[in-house]
């Protein structure tokens, strides 16, 4: 069950063992604490699937191994994406369940964490045998009540998207005909299939969001020896996949310079930095990064950690930042757009070398939070503006014709048009996603201020969460 990191620890166990260090500045009760640190359900399921060797064209039947995890149903739905790896294990799923709570109590989402793997390495199968499984997998969740629009609500992570996603809600609604709400039962679906605008670029936006806050704050951008803002900054990306390629989009776009990118084969360099559009198209013809020719192609991906960059957003997978790597990293900010990227020993070896992680249970919350955008869309059935874009847009026209004729002076076309316009569904949802993100870095800061002997961002960001779910029950009552 347990998969061993490189500090002898699982992955859950390492979880843990941060809850535990932040239950150092708590004075909860010990009982309760320990109830927010179990996860209350965990679902192993096997069944059968006809699968197709995506090569051969063969056909036979396998026993497909999945999971599904209510970390906590402090607050329901519970709340967490589905990821296909051949890596998955129960171990790896409770971890990515118990950082869901957290994430979600950080961002002011009313959910309680869960999540859900299947062990299958998705390259091997042809669609329709990736399809069988999805379906199957959604049907033996209906079975026990695992999904649901009040009691879990899947989402994408780790080899799932979109395509998945709205296999799973149509498997949902056949099972559930007449349930108004059906729609609800999983997030990061496609726009026709109940998807909301910007949940696909949402966990990118807000890593770039949470780290652009991080670079505003003089004080601290001076303690690790940068100047203010994303401009000029260079990068380093692990994993051109959802996070990791809406991340390097939106720091580009920011001006920033990307220095590295890493894929599962190789890695790519260039200190005058590189075209993310004309790789991800080399990516997309080539199906690898491999020969790139406007870089130093180096076949170890695990290179692109150890760049000279400023910023390094690790957006693969777990441990991959370890007491073994951590001393040849030279980033000053780590930007955790992947679950669990830095295990406690090479955490500990960075903080030392006064290295700034910010951590995924902030960092990487925007793809939550706007899955509970989607999921309010789903429960209101309406898009949002609908009911007040053309309001605003008239009201505004409005006060710009008065200022225009009362001044005298035509606006400037640009900006009476920004003026003017009202917001759509991605303008609210992004709008939502910017505020949440910058809300959740200042109350995370606070807490790391207030306790001089928090030395780390990770430890204040257990605080803060454990703070919340705790309160959720004292206040209810349930807890003395
Ligand atoms: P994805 O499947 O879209 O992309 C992952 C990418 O990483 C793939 O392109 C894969 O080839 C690459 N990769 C795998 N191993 C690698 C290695 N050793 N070196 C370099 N690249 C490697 O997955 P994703 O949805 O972007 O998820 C990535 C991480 O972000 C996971 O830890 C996931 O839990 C986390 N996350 C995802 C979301 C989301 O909304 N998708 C939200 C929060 C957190």
């Amino acid at each position: 069950m347990k998969k061993e990191s490189q500090n002898g620890h699982s992955f859950f166990q390492n979880v843990e063992r941060y809850f535990d260090k932040a239950t150092n500045y708590l004075s909860y009760d010990p009982g309760l604490l320990a109830q927010i640190k179990a996860c209350n359900s965990v679902y192993q399921m096997r069944f059968p699937v006809l699968v197709e060797d995506k090569k051969t064209g063969n056909k036979s039947v396998e026993v497909i191994e999945a999971y599904r995890v209510q970390h906590s149903q402090h607050k329901v739905p519970c709340k967490g994406g589905i990821r296909f790896s051949p890596d998955v294990n129960q171990d790896e799923v409770m971890a990515l369940a118990a950082l869901m709570t957290y994430k979600c109590a950080i961002v002011d989402v009313p959910f309680g964490g869960a999540k859900g793997g299947i062990r299958i390495d998705k390259k091997k199968y042809s669609d329709d045998t990736l399809e069988r499984i999805t379906r199957r997998y959604t049907t033996e969740l209906i079975k026990k009540n695992f999904i649901g629009p009040g009691i879990d609500v899947p989402a994408p992570d780790y080899g799932t998207g979109e395509r998945e996603m709205s296999w799973i809600v149509d498997t949902y609604v056949a099972f559930h005909p007449g349930e108004i709400n059906a729609y609800g039962c999983v997030t990061g679906k496609s726009i026709p299939n109940g998807g909301v605008r910007g949940r696909r670029e949402a966990t990118g936006r807000g890593v770039y969001f949470g780290i652009r806050e991080a670079c505003n704050i003089a004080e601290d951008m001076k303690k690790i020896g940068l100047t203010t803002g994303i401009e000029g900054k260079r990068i380093s990306v692990q994993g051109l996949g959802n996070v990791g390629y809406y991340s390097a989009k939106f720091f580009v776009e920011a001006g920033a310079i990307l220095v590295a990118v890493a894929e599962i084969d190789c890695a790519l360099m260039n200190p005058k930095g590189m075209d993310l559009e004309d790789i991800m198209k080399w990516k997309s013809e080539k199906g690898s990064l491999l020969n790139y020719p406007k870089a130093k192609v180096v076949k170890n991906p695990g290179a692109a950690l150890e760049v000279d960059c400023d910023i390094l957003i690790p957006a693969a997978l777990e441990s991959v930042i370890t007491e073994e790597n951590a001393p040849r990293i030279k980033a000053k900010i780590i930007a955790e757009g992947a679950n669990g990227p830095c295990t406690p020993g090479g955490e500990d070896i960075l903080l030392k070398k006064n290295v700034l992680i910010v951590p995924d249970m902030f960092l990487n919350a925007g793809g939550v939070t706007v899955s509970y955008f989607e999921w309010l869309k789903n429960l209101s059935h309406v898009r949002f503006g609908r009911m007040d874009k053309r309001f605003t847009e008239n009201t505004n026209k409005i006060f710009v014709d008065q200022i225009e004729r009362v001044t005298g002076q035509t606006l400037e076309s640009g900006a009476k048009l920004l003026l003017e316009q009202g917001a759509d569904e991605e303008d609210l949802v992004n709008s939502g996603l910017e505020d949440t993100m910058i809300n959740a870095y200042q109350q995370v800061r606070h807490v790391w201020k207030k306790h001089s002997k928090i030395k780390d961002m990770r430890t204040a960001a257990f605080v803060l969460a454990i703070d919340k779910v705790a309160s959720s029950y004292t206040t209810l009552g349930i807890w003395p």
